[in-house]
């Protein structure tokens, strides 16, 4: 698998070369994860990989060096490019795949991993890709949300676009997991309404495919047993409220029953159900020894969580009230930046629900103790849902990182490398170093000094070029 995804980065590169100019960049600080900070150095760019860093005042430049294009560096600060990997290109189809794009890059934002989308619709997004890839972030999807037969997301009611695919146990899941290889996902999400022998039956084809699994925990397992049977990440810290309350076994009985859905409810509606049945009462009864053990098992077995504190926070933060952020809905479409605007400000006459205030520090109490124990965060946000503006919004989830807990340079981390660990890719993206791809952020402020200082961008580099 890992060979599959390298194969397609680089295929990638290699279309790129005979379009790419050159790029010096000089007396620049570089900042990433896993190197020292490092001053006044001299990047050289060529064919979308980083060629050579040298000390930018003791070092002699050869003749190609010289011939690149040139950018000062001086008092200014180089990290990679960063990584929104919870995203949505098909969930709001006002907006268009150009302006996510667009965005994106304006933001410094030069991979994104979908985590949701059937294939048909995605189409268009991954041609534009191949049509423009000198001007377009790097895109890994999962494709389909895969959920039970009974789906949640199937476009039958508004907020709930068609996003998914049903199986169960009468399915041919290798089939499924073969057809979604061919079309190009290098990773599976999975969602809620799985039954538990479904579910486990996909974990054991995807990992014989060598894909992740990533996602939403299904309702009818315990995630325990999903932690031991190779979850490969989760999402918004869901399952985590149901797993850690102190009788999670009765309320997983609950739910199993409630899943048998003899009134024959919809997905959607008895999802909803569940979660707003069960999930108050299980963070107001956290086990917390029960909680350590279950974080130190996703420690353990390597499993990515991806927070997304921005939509978790979504009605106790409320950016849709402040209209500061509500100005990057103009760099939205016509129709959306209305319906956002209109949106947001219904939303904004109501305060923020007790719920809603004690979830928000839930969310962030238990990414600080999971980034105690190790767990690898990855950066994500859930945009366009939850008025969220495609690339603005990955800042902040930077913020939101940074208050519960994680140090600026674990926050740059989880934007950087720890997305590329999650594929494996992290040999080729994720740091500034020589033979990696050159997806850089040039900042005008050091990042470590306050994360917010990733929103100062002076260029973006995507792909070798600059944006
Ligand atoms: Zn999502």
């Amino acid at each position: 698998m890992k060979d599959r995804i390298k194969f397609l980065i680089l295929l990638m590169g290699l279309q790129l070369s005979s379009l790419q100019a050159e790029i010096l960049i000089e007396n620049i600080t570089l900042i990433d994860a896993k190197n020292e900070i490092r001053n006044a150095q001299s990047v050289y760019i060529k064919n979308g990989v980083i060629q050579s860093i040298k000390d930018s005042e003791t070092s002699d430049l050869d003749g190609a060096e010289l011939d690149s294009k040139l950018i000062d560096g001086t008092g200014k600060y180089l990290i990679p490019g960063l990584w929104d990997a919870h995203v949505h290109l098909t969930f709001i189809p006002e907006i268009d795949h150009e302006t996510h794009f667009d965005l994106y890059l304006k933001n410094g934002v030069t991979s994104i991993r979908d985590t949701g989308a059937i294939i048909s619709k995605l189409r268009p997004s991954l041609n534009f890709i191949k049509e423009n890839p000198n001007t377009t972030p790097r895109l890994f999807y999962a494709g389909p949300l895969i959920d039970g037969a009974d789906r949640v997301y199937k476009g039958l009611e508004p907020g709930f676009p068609n996003l998914s695919i049903g199986i169960d146990e009468n399915s041919n899941i290798p089939g499924v997991v073969d057809g979604l290889i061919a079309e190009g996902v290098t990773f599976l999400k999975s969602y809620e309404m799985l039954t538990r022998d479904t579910y486990l039956e996909l974990l054991k084809v995807a990992s014989q495919n060598g894909l992740r699994v990533t996602g939403h925990v299904p309702l009818s397992i315990d995630l325990e047993e999903a932690i031991e049977a190779g979850l490969g990440g989760m999402q918004h810290v869901r399952n985590m409220d149901l797993a850690c309350a102190k009788d999670a076994e009765v309320l997983l009985d609950e739910r199993q029953i409630s899943l048998e859905n003899e009134d024959e409810i919809a997905g959607s509606a008895l999802r909803t159900h569940i979660h707003s049945s069960q999930r108050y009462y299980a963070i107001d009864n956290t086990d917390d020894e029960r909680c350590l053990r279950i974080i130190k098992k996703l420690s353990e077995y390597g499993v990515f969580q991806t927070p997304t504190l921005t939509i978790n926070t979504f009605d106790s933060r409320r950016f849709y009230a402040d209209p500061e952020w509500r100005e990057t809905y103009s760099e939205l479409p016509k129709a959306a930046k209305e319906d956002w605007m209109n949106g947001s400000l219904k939303l904004a006459e109501f305060d923020a629900t007790e719920d809603a205030l004690k979830f928000d520090a839930w969310s962030l109490m238990l990414v600080e103790k999971m980034h105690a124990e190790g767990v690898k965060i990855i950066a994500g946000t859930d945009t366009p849902i939850g008025y969220l503006t495609p690339g603005y919004s990955l800042h902040k989830e930077l913020e939101l990182l940074s208050e519960a807990g994680l140090s600026n340079l674990e926050v740059l981390k989880s934007a950087t490398i720890t997305p590329a660990e999650f594929f494996g890719i992290e040999d080729q993206m994720g740091t500034i170093e020589v033979g990696k791809l050159a997806d850089l952020v040039i900042l005008n402020d050091n990042p470590l000094e306050s994360i917010s200082n990733t929103q100062n961008i002076h260029k973006v580099i995507a792909k070798g070029k600059i944006q």
